[in-house]
């Protein structure tokens, strides 16, 4: 048995390295290759993606899985060996029931629809993306039919990035969340807008940068295994447990791109260096879903990276860089300024608080198309129609409407936002776990500019296992209760409250809900 599991650790090792040597040539793609080497580079990619494709799907490694059943059942369910197994084999069905010429085919329609969609959405041009997108619901419906016996064709699609998460469960704590949501975007923006000028001024490159990277290394951001680069759209890539590297962009015009895109990515780099190294080249190795991987972004970037407390530090710090900008501009002002709220037509520009209503209407859209209630050419309307309802405002035409988001033009229909906001509910539900742990978090924070005592919770509770747990599992394991929106709530409504004038109504509730947020009550 330990033979027959060391060969499959070997076969899987090797299906990682292939895929790792893509994940680089696709970094060199976006940092520093030349715009010639695109064409060739595509290529490339796209034949070391199917040879480790190949290797993975082989019948010997579904053989060896068949074999080793005994070994996984003789072995503690927390063992690395048994959840390796557990993991591999959820993955391997998933890799062998979608057959790999309707993986091509879908993969060929995708990259065309991609092409037009670079030219119709700056053109406006819904109509002619149209026939693509209905292909593509198509492909959708087929791809999720590979797994008969869901309870929502939306639930095989949610698995692929978010597994565990199902569409019904995921619907009823989104439609919780808008609830408490829509009346605090229509109560803040109903205020005097923040000041944000300051923010828009002359900030040279190479200042922004290393301000930025001083910070992800206080984060605990390990340079000995990871880099920073510039590109177009910031990402985390990594390629093995030894090299976790952070890419960003700069606008020398606005100072909160590369700041915050750099805390976003250090926070998903965090999870990744955080790994148990003897994990490395086993699939166990990587974050575990992608709302929890979004919830370590979102918990560095905004919990920390935006809070009053992580600037009663470093705002001195920032304005000794930016004297001439920054000199005579105030802690709160600058606060105000980066937790500015407004309605804006565009998800990847929005503010914490509006954020999640894009998300919930393209997670809602994504639920109809499938299931057939919502037509293709219905989309554009519905879409004004809902942004309306929850935004207050009409986008005046597609190319800021429905086009928007490359997701859908690039890729299948269904399962690919939810993460983004179960990773900001979550994000709130682990640091209050990690705050009820080490109430000296925020003080920690605020007076001496430290991150160990969060670091080294997130490390223990979440980091160090990798996908050895689920997200239902580790949110379970580290937190004590299943995923909630409380924490999240509170933690708008305390920050928020701050800013702008909530229903604060000094009742016992929010006395208590207080008490529960890290920060905001350290004076
Ligand atoms: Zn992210």
């Amino acid at each position: 048995m330990e033979t027959k599991f060391q060969e499959l650790k070997t076969r899987l090792l090797e299906v990682n390295d292939i895929s790792s040597a893509a994940g680089l040539l696709y970094w060199d793609q976006s940092t520093y290759m030349p715009p010639g080497g695109a064409a060739a580079r595509g290529r490339q990619m796209a034949t070391l993606s199917r040879l480790a494709h190949e290797k993975f799907v082989d019948p010997a490694v579904g053989k060896l899985l068949d074999e080793l059943v005994p070994y996984e059942e003789s072995l503690n369910y927390d063992s690395d060996e048994a959840s390796m197994l557990r993991v591999t084999r959820r993955e391997y069905e998933r890799a062998t029931k979608i057959p790999s010429e309707f993986l091509a085919e879908v993969t060929s329609h995708t990259s065309e629809s991609y092409q037009v969609w670079t030219e119709a959405r700056p053109a406006n041009d819904f109509e002619r993306m149209r026939p693509y997108l209905e292909k593509t619901l198509d492909y959708s419906r087929q791809a999720a039919n590979f797994f008969p016996g869901y309870e929502h064709i939306a639930d095989p699609l949610i698995e692929s990035s978010d597994y565990g998460m199902k569409a019904t469960e995921v619907s009823r704590v989104f439609a919780e969340l808008r609830e408490a949501l829509v009346p605090i975007v229509s109560t803040i923006t109903s205020q005097e807008p923040a000041d944000d000028s300051c923010l828009h001024q002359h900030f040279p490159e190479e200042k922004q940068l290393s301000f930025g990277l001083e910070v992800a290394k206080q984060f605990g951001y390990d340079m000995n295994r990871g880099r920073q680069d510039k590109t177009h759209h910031p990402f985390m890539t990594k390629f093995s447990l030894g090299d976790v590297r952070i890419t960003t962009r700069t606008k020398e015009n606005f100072l909160g791109d590369a700041l915050f895109s750099t805390l976003h990515e250090t926070g998903h780099a965090l999870y990744e260096q955080g790994i148990r190294m003897d994990l490395e080249g086993t699939p166990l190795a990587g974050g575990t879903s992608s709302g929890v991987h979004e919830s370590q972004s979102r918990l560095w970037e905004n919990m920390v990276g935006r809070s009053r407390g992580f600037w009663y530090y470093y705002y001195p710090k920032l304005q000794s860089v930016f004297p001439e900008q920054l000199g005579a501009v105030s802690r709160d002002t600058f606060n105000r300024a980066i937790n500015k709220v407004e309605r804006s037509l565009i998800r990847t520009n929005a503010d914490e608080v509006t954020y999640n209503l894009h998300v919930m209407l393209r997670f809602d859209f994504e639920l109809a198309m499938l299931e057939g209630k919502l037509e293709i050419r219905d989309l554009p309307d519905a879409w004004r129609e809902r942004f309306e309802a929850d935004f207050g405002i009409v986008p005046p035409d597609d190319k800021d409407g429905v086009l928007q988001d490359v997701h859908w033009y690039f890729g299948l229909i269904g399962g690919s936002f939810q993460g983004y906001t179960l990773g900001n509910i979550l994000a709130a539900q682990f640091y209050t776990s990690a705050f009820k742990a080490h109430p000296e978090i925020p003080a920690e924070i605020k007076r001496k500019g430290e991150f160990s005592t969060l670091h080294n919770w997130l490390k223990e509770n979440l980091y160090q296992h990798g996908s050895k747990y689920t997200a239902p599992e580790i949110i379970e394991r580290a937190t004590g209760s299943p995923l909630s929106i409380k924490p999240y709530i509170a933690y708008l409504k305390l920050k928020y409250g701050y800013f702008y004038n909530l229903d604060n109504d000094g009742t016992q509730q929010w006395e208590d809900m207080v008490k529960t947020w890290p920060g905001q009550s350290v004076s």
